[in-house]
Formats: structure tokens, C-alpha cells, sequence
């Protein structure tokens, strides 16, 4: 590992296809039936191959990943035989039966599935409702697969609470989330959104590496196709560039370490610190901790001037010391939780999911 290396990533989020069944309001990606971006399954099993030892854990996401099953349970197979932590990240949408989940998901786990996420959201319920995530949850439980419900809500909505009493019967862990203004999200009204004056947020997402169709590889999943070249978190293209080489050098990217550590507001700090605060125009208020992030990553003077701040051997370690601290702080959390619930294994893996790309 390089000597400024970040302790590694949490997943590699593989978006096989853009297609989507639903066509949710809030959707980053901006998926739907009419969308036509997809991976051929050779494309995909490129990725794997090339990303073997770089990264332990895959999640095959999109769109919808089970749009096309046959494909699916091929990537599950070759990724189980390369040694990967396999997860899916699904909206439910064909889980219309119990008997049906459990046979798609049995079908999944004998290909070498070892979680499931599922999202569901009031912006699904304009297509599906919330009956077929009740089914997966239950078909899971019945063949303990470990599995993370993901909820998007605004911030007065208790959605996420009628989910946990939706699934309380089963052990499903439910994350909530605010939306983030990106994509057909862009045209949700603005009470959706968690304002803040500065988000001051860490991102874990940041280490949830996600590739889109056609091989660009962004350092997290969903804001990828808003970030403008030269934005530090495109990591390259995994077809014209060799994906391990790829990931070898994003483990040295002290954007990535500043945003997963202090969050955007790191960028921003350093950038003040150092006199160039008047690069980024500052807004009355922010929807998400993104809207800061795009505008200091897209920004190519703001980059440059961060660039040269990185150089520094004393800021390097300083990185290096924080990142040490929240491993250090991660593994306490972690030890405790143990110790006071005696968390199994299917609960560590379902926490995975919570850091992995969404549909
Ligand atoms: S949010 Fe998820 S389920 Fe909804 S359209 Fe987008 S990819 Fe599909
Ligand atoms: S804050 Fe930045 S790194 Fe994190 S998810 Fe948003 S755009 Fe990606």
C-alpha cells in the first residue's frame, strides 16, 4: 500500500444497466423504462476480473440489476469465484408474491449472493407498494441472506419508522436518508431537502466506488455523472485504463481523505486557510452535503489551488493522522456494539450495505 494510502474502499458498486422499471421522482440516476444504458455481461465480468485484490466487495446495482436475472446470476457466480463479499441492490419491484421472492432469492444465494439492499421510498410507492418489500424481507429471512431496506425521505417524513414497523417481524435493518437534489431530484419541491447554512457532514459514501456503462469509475456512487472533468473524484475509465491501476492510485486521492474525514467542508476549510476562499462562492444555504462537495470538485481553479495545499508534506500527515482516528473510533464503535448486542454476522454484513450505491 502507498505511504499515504486511505485504508481502503467499501465497495465497488458495478450500475450493470440504467433501464428501470420505475421512474421514480427522486431518482439521481434519472432511470426508467425508456433508458437504454446497459453493460453487455462481458463488459461487467471485465470489471470483476480487473479489480480482483484492490477491493473485497461487489455490489451489482443500477437502474434495476434484476432486469435481467440470467445476466445477474452469471456476475453473481463470477464474482463468488473470484472471492468477492457479493451484494444487490434492488427497488423489490419483482417481488409481486412471496412464493416468487423466495424463489428469485434462492436463485440469487445459490449463485453466491451474500446480502441484499433494497430501497423503498414514498417515491417508489407511485409504482409498487410496499407489500412486495415485505415479501423480500421475509423470503430473506427464510434463507438468511442479510438484508438493508434504504429509505429516502424528507426531513419531516416518518417513512422510515412505518418501514421498521413494516419489516419489525423480520430481521431487516432500515437506513434513512434525505434526498439529495440531483437528476429528476432537481424538480422535487424544496421542502424535500435538509437545508443547512454549510453542511458539515462527513461522506461515507465517498469509498462506495460506483462504475457506470461504458467504464467511468467515480470515487461514489450517484453524483458521478455531475461531476465535470478534472472533478478529483472521477477515478478514470476501466476500459480504456487498467481498473486495479486505477484503484491502486485512488488509495493515495487526499480528496477522497478529506471528504470521507471532515466532508466537503474539509475542502473548504483548507481552501480558506490558505487564502483561497473566494474560489468557491458560497451559497445562502445548501439541499445536501453534495451541492458543496460538486461545487469545490467542479471546480477546476478551486482543484488546482487544493492541489498545491496537498503537497504539502505536514497537511499529508495530517490527513493520514484523521484517517488513522476514525479507523481507530470505527473499530472501537464496532467492538462495543459487539460486546453490548452480541451482533451476529448477518448484522455486520447488512451495516456493509448501508456505505454500498443504491438503486
Ligand atoms: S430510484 Fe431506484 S427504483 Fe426509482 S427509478 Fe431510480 S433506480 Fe429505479
Ligand atoms: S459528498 Fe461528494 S463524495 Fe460524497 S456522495 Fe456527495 S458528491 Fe460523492
Amino acid at each position: 500500500m502507498a505511504e499515504n494510502a486511505i485504508f481502503g474502499f467499501t465497495c465497488l458498486g458495478i450500475s450493470v444497466t440504467m433501464q428501470c422499471p420505475l421512474q421514480c421522482r427522486h431518482c439521481i440516476t434519472e432511470s426508467g423504462p425508456e433508458v437504454s444504458r446497459q453493460m453487455t455481461e462481458d463488459e461487467a465480468l471485465h470489471y470483476i476480473r480487473t479489480a480482483h485484490h484492490a477491493i473485497n466487495h461487489i455490489s451489482f446495482t443500477g437502474g434495476e440489476p434484476l432486469l435481467d436475472q440470467k445476466r445477474l446470476l452469471h456476475l453473481i457466480e463470477a464474482a463468488k469465484a473470484e472471492g468477492y463479499v457479493v451484494s444487490v441492490m434492488t427497488s423489490g419491484h419483482w417481488a409481486s408474491h412471496h412464493s416468487h421472492a423466495h424463489e428469485i432469492l434462492n436463485r440469487l444465494k445459490t449463485a453466491g449472493l451474500d446480502m441484499l439492499g433494497v430501497s423503498l421510498d414514498r417515491y417508489h410507492l407511485d409504482f409498487i407498494d410496499v407489500s412486495r418489500c415485505r415479501n423480500i424481507a421475509e423470503a430473506c429471512e427464510k434463507l438468511e441472506i442479510p438484508i438493508a431496506v434504504r429509505v429516502i425521505a424528507k426531513p419531516d417524513d416518518n417513512f422510515a419508522d412505518e418501514v421498521k414497523e413494516l419489516l419489525a417481524h423480520t430481521k431487516a435493518k432500515v437506513h434513512a436518508h434525505f434526498p439529495v437534489k440531483l437528476g429528476r431530484a432537481e424538480e422535487l419541491e424544496m421542502s424535500s431537502f435538509r437545508h443547512s447554512k454549510m453542511p458539515t457532514d462527513k461522506c461515507e459514501t465517498v469509498t462506495a466506488l460506483d462504475i457506470e456503462p461504458g467504464g467511468n469509475i467515480y470515487a461514489c456512487c450517484g453524483p458521478g455523472p455531475y461531476m465535470k472533468k478534472g472533478n478529483p473524484l472521477i477515478l478514470g475509465n476501466a476500459l480504456s485504463e487498467n481498473l486495479f491501476d486505477i484503484l491502486q492510485e485512488a488509495l493515495s486521492n487526499p480528496f477522497m481523505k478529506v471528504i470521507n474525514t471532515l466532508g466537503p467542508k474539509g475542502l473548504l476549510d483548507a481552501l480558506q486557510a490558505n487564502g483561497f476562499g473566494y474560489l468557491v462562492p458560497i451559497r445562502e444555504s445548501y439541499t445536501d452535503t453534495c451541492q458543496l462537495c460538486l461545487d469545490i470538485c467542479n471546480n477546476t481553479q478551486a482543484i488546482s489551488a487544493l492541489q498545491t495545499i496537498f503537497e504539502n508534506p505536514e497537511v499529508q500527515r495530517t490527513q493520514n493522522a484523521m484517517q488513522f482516528a476514525k479507523m481507530v473510533g470505527e473499530f472501537l464503535e464496532i467492538r462495543r456494539f459487539r460486546q453490548v448486542s452480541d451482533c451476529q454476522d448477518a448484522d455486520k454484513l447488512a451495516d456493509k450495505l448501508e456505505k454500498c450505491p443504491a438503486d
